[in-house]
């Protein structure tokens, strides 16, 4: 039982081409980034709470099959365009270009914050016959319809049996009477239907031919097709950011249910939002944050850069569902935490139980076991890391009492001593993910800003590059733009 989650064999197979695990085991799909632009420290943070996740099930001895999509199609812009063929025509490349320059930006950053790589990290474009089959099997069953090349989701259809918004709470009169227009949309029967396949305009450039049209998928499909082949019909978590709980969520839902009237998912988790003065962190807002800008420091209202570690130490001192605004006061107070921390990670390294066993102090003993059993049960209450942080720092009060000599390592006990030691480096480590840094700020940054320089380049923004050489310089470093490349040296 994982606190809250009681997860137990519940990975159900349903298909022949399935590969099972034994159990105990977990199925969890997370909806993963748009590949369009370079992901900001909001999505980084969603990935860091799935991460923490993801690592405290292994921990806790589950299977784990984690899948992450990266969603490279059909992710429309208001205006109906999708946002990585807009970036192609932009950036004058091929949309898969695209995907692959932002999807390898995603995992470097991905790796820069030490999370773990998914066991399975579908593409959206991967799997077109799935999610034409899903809209075939959604006609068939009535809760789809074709307009003028067109399939929609049938929204009021699909609620006369079922509950279309139980999971965001929401009832369908309420939403069909904050969105009575149709402008734009009018091959649609009502204003809440979706689409699963749209009909391509003619500059659209990511189409595959159906029988319906020249087209491109809808955004929810993919998620629906990829957790069920992987997953299987029914599986045990799925999670994302919160702003995804509505549509991308109900919808999933509605789709996977009227395919095979079985709910999807057992729990659903959903991150809160990284704000910026209580705003939500986005692109759109123009108040998001790159990840390099924080660790160089290099942006208008940062004091300083600030280490990976520091920053994914910060993210965890709040639980994945509050939110968490982010400011440099806060950023300073984590700094003080991570480091305090890694110092007393250190001293514990150091300590070892002296050879020939005195007698333990009983009452101190359990005290402590008691201590490291909280680590436990903080992380079974819904993956509460802030307090997991909390039990860690109180039991590195003893270590440090152990290293001043106020409190005798003989009275521990042995067997309590290891582990309290354990304990302590397995959960900050393997749990929170939080590694000892060489150095806080140098060679992250050193990469960070030829990463960013490359960027520059490639895309021909002269003023970044100079800013960026500049940068460098006077970080003692030279940048040499070779025939196959970008190359740097120390400063002589
Ligand atoms: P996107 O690439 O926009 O689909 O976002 C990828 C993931 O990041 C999704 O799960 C979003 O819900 C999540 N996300 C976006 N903005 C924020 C934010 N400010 N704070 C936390 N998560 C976010
Ligand atoms: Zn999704």
């Amino acid at each position: 039982m994982i606190g809250k989650l009681r997860i137990t064999n519940s990975l159900t197979r349903t298909k022949e081409e399935f590969t099972p695990i034994n159990p105990p085991h977990v199925g969890m799909y997370v909806c993963g980034p748009t590949v369009y632009s370079d992901v900001h420290l909001g999505n980084v943070r969603t990935f860091i709470s799935f991460d923490v996740i993801n690592r405290y099930l292994r921990f806790a001895g589950y299977k784990v099959r984690y899948v992450r999509n990266i969603t490279d199609v059909g992710h429309l812009l208001d205006s109906g365009e999708d946002r990585i063929s807009k970036k192609a025509k932009l950036e004058n490349l091929e949309p898969m270009e695209i995907v692959q320059k932002y999807s390898n930006d995603f995992h470097e950053v991905m790796e820069t914050f030490n999370t773990l790589k998914p066991d399975i990290e579908p593409l959206a474009t991967g799997h077109l016959l799935e999610q034409i089959a899903l809209t075939e099997e959604l006609l068939k069953k009535g809760y789809a319809y074709e307009s003028n090349g067109s399939v929609y989701f049938d929204v009021s259809k699909y609620n006369e049996s079922h509950d279309y918004g139980k999971l965001s709470g929401r009832k369908i009169e309420d939403l069909l009477n904050q969105t009575r227009d149709l402008e734009g949309q009018e091959d649609k029967r009502n204003p809440l239907d979706f689409a699963l396949w749209k009909k391509a305009s003619p500059g659209h450039i990511m189409r595959w031919t159906t029988k319906w049209s020249d087209g491109f998928p809808g955004w929810h499909l993919e998620c629906s097709v990829m957790s069920t082949k992987y997953l299987g019909e029914q599986f045990d978590i799925h999670g994302g950011g919160m702003d995804l709980k509505f549509p991308h969520h109900e919808c999933e839902i509605a789709q996977s249910v009227g395919a095979s009237e079985l709910d999807p998912v057992k729990y659903w988790i959903h991150t809160n939002m990284l704000t910026v003065n209580g705003q939500k962190m986005s692109k759109s807002l123009g108040n998001s944050f790159l990840p390099w800008e924080l660790i160089t420091g290099d942006h208008e209202v940062l004091d300083r850069g600030y280490s990976p570690m520091t920053i994914r130490f910060f993210m965890l001192q709040s639980h994945y569902a509050s939110t968490l605004d982010f400011s440099n006061e806060a950023l300073n107070a984590a700094l003080k935490g991570y480091t305090k921390l890694i110092n007393g990670i250190r001293v514990l390294k150091e300590i070892t139980f002296p050879e020939g066993e005195g007698q333990p102090d009983e009452k101190l003993a359990s005290q402590i076991e008691k201590m490291c059993d909280n680590c436990y049960h903080a992380m079974n209450d819904d993956f509460n890391t802030a307090l997991t942080i909390g039990h860690i720092f109180n039991l590195l009060k003893k270590v440090n009492a152990i290293h001043t000599g106020q409190l005798n390592i003989e009275d521990v006990g042995k067997d309590t001593f290891i582990r309290l030691k354990e304990t302590i480096i397995r959960f900050t480590e393997e749990v929170l993910g939080l590694k000892q840094e060489s150095t806080i700020n140098g060679e992250n940054m050193l990469h960070f800003l030829l990463h960013e320089y490359r960027i520059a380049k490639e895309s021909k923004n002269y003023d970044k590059v100079d800013e960026l050489r500049a940068k460098l310089k006077e970080e003692g470093i030279i940048v040499k733009d070779m025939k196959g490349g970008v190359d740097w040296a120390f400063e002589e």
